[in-house]
């Protein structure tokens, strides 16, 4: 097989190819240009340790680095999500539409971020992103983005509270997730949390009682990623923006996920419209959920709190990049966003499609199965409201390889199967997925 095998073992490493003549090959040379110098060395010395240890020809060593570079200079790499959770936390929780994906790409060399170019001065930062949302909720009177949902809470504590009281009942506080949980974060920030009511009921009573002139900001959270049943109570928008107002405190609504307006898939989801409009004077979510953007937090409501928010020092150290506030812009005036298209899809379609999969699958003769499934939103949103979906059941040993593949494929195990479930997953992507699949089915052989 080998010319280099039987000779002495000199020999061989005579015949390795040297590095620099790897690297400067014309055949190298444009991924040297595309992804740097030192990403592309590290790859051939990897190369030539293989020819070295008898595993390449030498003249093999060129073609084998080009097919183990890797696509881009980062090491992040695209996940098709067939886990049938619309909102993965961690694989980055709503993915950007295209209309987004392209703004962001417009935005990224030096952009007019915040500059005016008509008449040359410095101009409002992000202003396209800022006048989107408030188109979005014209029940704001201001807005201000901020880096994500915990930022923007973080914020609104410092500026209303630092020092003072913050009033939150106690079945409001929340672990948000890997560990971090609000209570946490609002004392990090120098207020002090006054816990109202018990874990499973609050009364407007109950706040009236602990309001007084140390109070900072009365504060609501959306139980996101959990629901109390039973013997529970607690204050509505409307009421609690009453008490808070007689006292002349602000009410902050911490809604988690996002929505702007109503949606009629998730009825007990609160949204940004409706709670401003029955009294909350600061709203506070994440971008990056049932929004369908990028990372963010957002916060809107009262135009003279929003501005003394946007003009606090710390606002300073929460602010986004312009990548983010380009990819916002375009979620909120562009096509609407994936994770709300995967939310109207109907269970239906959701069948029809893993039933398409399945038939191409069989018909190339891997075994596949269409099987009912439930979907989830996921990301901290309506836990309790199962979507129901259709997975393409295959063989378990798969999960793996299909993982660790190019693109990587990530579906859930159940009952000794792999289930790729087509709620969350992207319907551009379904001939990738087919396509990794036939990849894995013949190397398995
Ligand atoms: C998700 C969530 C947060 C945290 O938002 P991040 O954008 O993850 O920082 C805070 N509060 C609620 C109610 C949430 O659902």
């Amino acid at each position: 097989m080998s010319t280099v095998e039987g000779m002495p073992a000199g020999d061989r490493r005579r015949s390795v190819p040297r590095t620099d003549r790897v690297l400067g090959d014309e055949r190298v040379a444009p991924a040297v240009q595309r992804l740097g110098r030192s990403l592309v060395l590290g790859t051939v010395r990897e190369v030539l340790e293989r020819v070295r240890g008898g595993e390449l020809e030498p003249e093999e060593a060129v073609p084998a680095v080009l097919r183990a570079l890797p696509a881009t200079a980062g090491s992040m790499r695209p996940v098709l999500n067939a886990t049938g959770v619309l909102l993965h936390t961690n694989i980055g929780r709503a993915p950007l539409s295209t209309a987004a994906v392209q703004a962001v790409c417009a935005a990224a060399g030096t952009s007019d971020i915040e500059l005016d170019l008509a008449t040359g001065d410095r101009g409002p930062r992000g202003r396209g992103a800022v006048q989107a949302l408030a188109a979005a909720v014209p029940a704001a009177g201001g807005v201000h983005v901020v880096n994500n949902g915990a930022a923007a809470l973080v914020l609104a504590a410092t500026a209303l509270a630092a020092g003072r009281e913050i009033l939150i009942a106690r079945g409001e506080m929340v672990e948000i997730g890997d560990g971090f949980r609000l209570p946490d974060l609002l004392t990090s920030t120098g207020a002090r949390l006054r816990e109202v009511g018990t874990t499973n009921r609050v009364s407007a009573a109950d706040y009236e009682q602990a309001l007084g002139p140390g109070t900072g900001m009365v504060l609501k959270v959306h139980p996101s990623n959990f629901v109390v049943r039973g013997f529970t109570g607690s204050v509505s928008v409307d009421d609690l923006s009453r008490v808070a107002r007689a006292h002349g405190v602000p009410l902050v609504h911490d809604i988690g996920s996002g929505l702007l307006a109503p949606h009629p898939a998730l009825p007990e989801e609160p949204d940004a419209a409706t709670s401003l409009r029955q009294g909350a004077d600061l709203v506070t979510c994440s971008a990056d959920k049932l929004l369908g953007g990028p990372q963010a937090g957002l916060l809107l409501g009262r135009a003279d709190l929003v501005q003394q928010l946007r003009r606090y020092p710390l606002a300073r150290a929460l602010r986004v990049d312009k990548l983010t506030l380009a990819a916002l812009e375009a979620t909120l005036r562009g096509p609407t966003a994936p994770v709300l298209v995967a939310l109207g899809t109907t269970a239906a379609q959701r069948v029809q499609r893993a039933a398409r999969l399945a038939d191409v699958l069989r018909s190339s003769g891997v075994q596949a199965e269409v099987v009912e499934s439930v979907a989830l939103v996921g990301g901290g949103g309506a836990p309790e409201v199962p979507l129901p979906s259709a997975a393409v059941a295959i063989a378990a040993d798969w999960a793996l390889p299909l993982r660790t593949g190019d693109p990587a494929v990530l579906g859930t195990l159940t009952h000794g199967r792999l289930l790729l479930d087509v709620a969350a997953l992207d319907p551009a992507a379904d001939d990738a997925v087919v396509a990794a699949v036939l990849a894995v089915a013949s190397s398995a052989g």
